[in-house]
């Protein structure tokens, strides 16, 4: 069948249905916009996947230019139990006074590749490229009212010439727009240079895919959380000791992950990410980047336990790609960050993640400290009674 023949999602679906002889009465029964979604998210589209949605919280954030507010946060996921734990750890945070919060706008990163004649070239170009920022900013941002090409990096390797180019792109998360910049800004180069490019995306973006690269220089929003949990709320709401929790983290986080090579110094940043992302509308594979960052966990005060967390890499936007689509825009809106105008949605709903991360870290730490990761899970996640 060729599917893109069809005009409407349910033909499709229908046709499909024929062919494959199965019915899809859950695909099939969604509220998204279908002439929206079939059109600006989703080819050959016959239907949606429901996932659900639950909300953890309330949760206490210390913004750094946002002031304080209290959030439930929409968490879209199959996984039980993991709903629950981010509200235990958003019940410590906030038993504790709320978490602080900061941001960095970084940028969105395209990075093309080029290929080149010799040395000679290679040289040419990067003095170019060093010192004419703003003539290619006049290239890029003739492109957009909202994007801003910020700085750009620049690395040559045998006949390949490899620049990152660094976009603000407000509240968008923006790797449309700074792919239509970035075919600007090659267009321009290989006039220039009598070059071609080989790839207006060369990895050294480096786009969906968990790279020390970004984690060094950070992409997107960067983004960090931090709380201390006096010994009471410890006991009370974690049922565990800060000694315990650091003992966990030092041989998890640090040593474990050490030991497996990962880039990622934590317990579980991709749930969190997976399932805020899903909620809100924001890319899916922006979790491979989403994930890599390190929790930090020390005992202070002798009993209380102070944790953090970093993350560098954080491609997230309230405005374009899915976050307009219905049920993700009510998930924003819930937050108070749908839409934008002046970027400091897209960074507001950045520190909320941030304080989210950090409550899911609290919370898997904490439960493996005290050894109820695999009975939370058997109760929640398979509707076990766990006989004490
Ligand atoms: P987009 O929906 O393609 O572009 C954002 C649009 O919103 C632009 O037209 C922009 O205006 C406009 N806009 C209005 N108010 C804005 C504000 N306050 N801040 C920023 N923009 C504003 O979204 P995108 O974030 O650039 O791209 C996201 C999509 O790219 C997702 O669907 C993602 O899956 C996909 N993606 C694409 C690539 C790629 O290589 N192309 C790679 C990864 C992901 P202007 O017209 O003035 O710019």
């Amino acid at each position: 069948m060729n599917l893109r023949s069809y005009k409407t999602v349910k033909e499709r679906r229908e046709a499909l249905e024929k062919e494959a002889g199965v019915l899809f009465p859950n695909i099939g029964n969604f509220t998204l916009d279908e002439s929206t979604a079939s059109t600006r998210n989703c080819e050959n589209m016959i239907g949606a996947a429901q996932v659900p949605m639950g909300v953890a919280g309330p949760l206490t954030i210390h913004h750094s230019s946002f002031g304080i507010q209290n959030y439930y946060i929409p968490l879209a996921t199959t996984e039980g139990a993991l709903v629950a734990s981010v509200s235990r750890g958003c019940k410590a945070i906030t038993e504790s006074g709320g978490a602080v919060v900061d941001s960095h706008r970084v940028g969105a990163t395209r990075g093309p590749v080029f290929r080149v004649n010799n040395l000679k070239q290679h040289d040419q170009i990067y003095r170019y490229l060093m010192t004419n920022l703003d003539e290619l900013k006049r290239v890029a941002e003739a492109t957009s009212d909202h994007l801003k090409l910020k700085k750009l990096l620049t690395r040559g390797v045998g006949h390949y010439r490899y620049v990152r180019f660094v976009f603000d792109t407000a509240d968008a998360m923006g790797m449309n727009m700074a792919t239509i910049a970035t075919q600007a800004l090659v267009t321009f180069i290989e006039k220039k240079f009598d070059v071609s490019c080989i790839s207006v995306a060369g990895n050294f973006d480096i786009d969906k895919k968990p790279s020390w690269l970004n984690a060094i220089e950070n992409r997107g929003m960067k983004a960090w959380a931090e709380v201390t949990i006096p010994s009471s709320v410890l006991k009370t709401v974690l049922k565990t000791t800060a000694r315990s929790v650091y003992e966990v983290w030092l041989a998890k986080c640090m040593i474990g992950s050490a030991l497996s090579g990962s880039l990622g110094f934590n317990a579980q940043y991709a749930n969190i990410i997976a399932a805020t992302f899903a909620a809100t509308g924001q890319d899916l594979g922006h979790v491979a980047e989403g994930a890599v960052g390190i929790t930090v966990a020390e005992i202070v005060n002798e009993e209380d336990l102070y944790m953090s967390v970093t993350l560098p890499d954080l491609m997230v936007g309230t405005v374009g790609g899915g976050t307009g689509l219905g049920t993700q825009k009510e998930a924003l809106t819930l937050l108070g960050v749908a839409g934008g105008n002046d970027g400091k949605n897209a960074q507001k709903f950045a520190e909320i993640i941030a304080g989210a991360v950090l409550a899911g870290e609290i919370s898997l730490l904490a439960s493996l400290s005290e050894g109820s990761l695999a009975t939370a899970h058997e109760r929640l996640g398979r509707g076990r009674e766990i006989k004490k």
